[in-house]
């Protein structure tokens, strides 16, 4: 985009005020709202200095703390909840605006976006959001009274007409059982008006108290995080708007089912997907699509403390809720780490590999860039995944797992991070040392922090010992 464009873009919308946005190390969204007479040729060429990099996780000492932020002129949006105001996504630039912060977690899926080429591939990547929307907050401890009835959302419908859906019961439901339809729409609409993120589906999903789920189109590794950053943020403006709280944590109730980010990748060559093979009957896939699950699989107990980094993700991380425990791969298990969706055997176009470790409390730019740099790595080594698992693993007995070698994801957060710890060069390429000590050091803090707190379930188990 030229300045004259942006100029009068500023002034067709007649904007006031332009939001200043941004992903910390964490994958906590922040934004800064500038005036947008702010928004001049300087602010656009030099950067605007308006960042304490120390208040951030992840972004700057408190004796160097005065970041640039440079804003990416293609992706400024009017923001469609407030008056005269636009969005920027922004890049985080040191004190004089001239080098790249090594911990924007923007510059790191930039940089696996160049090493990827470098191999003469481009790669093509989406995620299936879930979440849920719930009433009020009280749901949230719900789980501690497991076995009675859960009220799923109710978007748009009166209270009193609330209908409830069982456990694990809410797969693909229409209205009226679908009480957050008008919601997911709404997202969805904005979202393609206003952000021109196109929406490929949404659904309700599998939890009953109002689990939902958003699917994007597949785009490069920086448009697919930036877009799951944005549709988070639009999906929290309309929930509140309809009174409702959606949340992305991984695992909100204990006796229904989590919520996952799965991740969708596909390397391309000179436009053609190198991931294809139509002569391979098992799922229509090339020896590079095996060697890059090759990578997944051996890297990812690693890949673990990215992709799922949170205390909570590691309960979602259970049997019988279709959330993976095991490092294998198979077309159509569910309980597998890696899955080749195979609807279409031909279709060239879609072939892809799904990781279904992550969930949505991860940082998207770390989490692609990550799963994208464990794949190449299993193509550079020629890593062999072994053969497919069919079976549901969740059932198979535990003398049969060790017959097969199959490994499991680490069962908490503090033991990924020791698996990180040992096993990082994969990702070096874009991730730089300081990044990843520094990464460990955040989350075994924050480990720390839910450790110490004395938790209500404590009080349900001990209070009465
Ligand atoms: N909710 C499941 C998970 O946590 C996924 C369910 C599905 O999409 N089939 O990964
Ligand atoms: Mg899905
Ligand atoms: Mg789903
Ligand atoms: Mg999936």
């Amino acid at each position: 985009m030229k300045i004259e464009e942006l100029k009068n873009i500023i002034e067709d919308n007649k904007l006031k005020w332009i939001n200043l946005q941004l992903t910390d190390l964490l994958g906590i969204f922040r934004q800064v709202v500038i005036s947008s007479k702010m928004f001049d040729e300087d602010a656009i060429n030099l950067g605007i200095g308006k960042l304490d990099g120390s208040s951030v996780y992840g972004f700057k000492e408190i004796y160097e703390s005065d970041l640039t932020l440079r804003p990416v002129l293609d992706t400024l949006r009017t923001n469609p909840f407030e008056i005269n105001t636009a969005d920027i996504i922004t890049e985080v630039f040191d004190t004089f605006g001239t080098k790249r912060l090594e911990t924007d977690p923007r510059y790191v899926a930039q940089k696996t976006i160049a090493y990827t080429s470098s191999f003469g591939y481009n790669s093509l990547t989406a995620a299936e959001l879930e979440f849920y929307i719930f009433d009020e907050i009280r749901s949230w401890l719900r789980p501690l009274f497991s076995g009675f009835e859960i009220k799923s959302g109710s978007a748009g419908y009166d209270e009193k007409t609330n209908h409830s859906l069982t456990i694990k019961g809410g797969y693909y439901v229409p209205p009226p059982f679908d009480e957050s339809i008008k919601i997911r729409s709404e997202i969805s609409d904005l979202l393609q008006d206003f952000y021109k993120i196109t929406i490929e589906s949404h659904h309700h999903e599998v939890g009953g108290a109002g689990q939902g789920e958003i699917n994007m189109q597949a785009l490069d590794p920086v448009s697919t995080s930036d877009n799951i950053q944005r549709i988070k943020y639009v999906s929290r403006f309309v929930a509140h708007k309809y009174g409702k709280i959606i949340t992305f944590m991984p695992k909100p109730i204990s006796d229904d089912a989590g919520n996952g980010m799965h991740v969708h990748v596909s390397l391309w060559n000179n436009g053609k997907n190198a991931f294809y093979d139509i002569n391979d009957d098992y799922a229509g896939i090339s020896q590079e699509a095996r060697y890059f699950i090759g990578g997944l699989l051996s890297h990812g107990k690693a890949l673990s403390a990215i992709v799922s980094p949170t205390v909570n993700s590691y309960k979602r991380l259970l049997p019988h809720y279709e959330a993976p425990i095991f490092l294998t791969w198979s077309k159509g298990n569910r309980s597998a780490a890696v899955r080749i969706p195979s609807y279409h055997k031909n279709y060239e176009r879609r072939k892809r590999v799904e990781y279904r470790p992550p969930d949505p409390s991860c940082n998207p730019y770390l989490a692609i860039s990550a799963i994208i740099l464990a794949g190449i790595d299993g193509i550079v080594k020629k890593i062999d995944p072994g053969d497919p698992i069919d079976e549901n693993i969740y059932k198979m007995a535990e003398s049969k797992l060790r017959e097969l070698k199959i490994e499991r994801l680490p069962s908490s957060l503090d033991k990924a991070l020791d698996e990180l710890l040992n096993d990082n060069e994969f990702l070096r390429p874009a991730f730089s040392q300081s990044l990843i000590e520094l990464y460990i050091e955040l989350k075994r803090k924050e480990i720390e922090k839910i450790n110490r707190t004395i938790s209500p379930a404590e009080f349900y188990y001990y209070a009465n010992i």
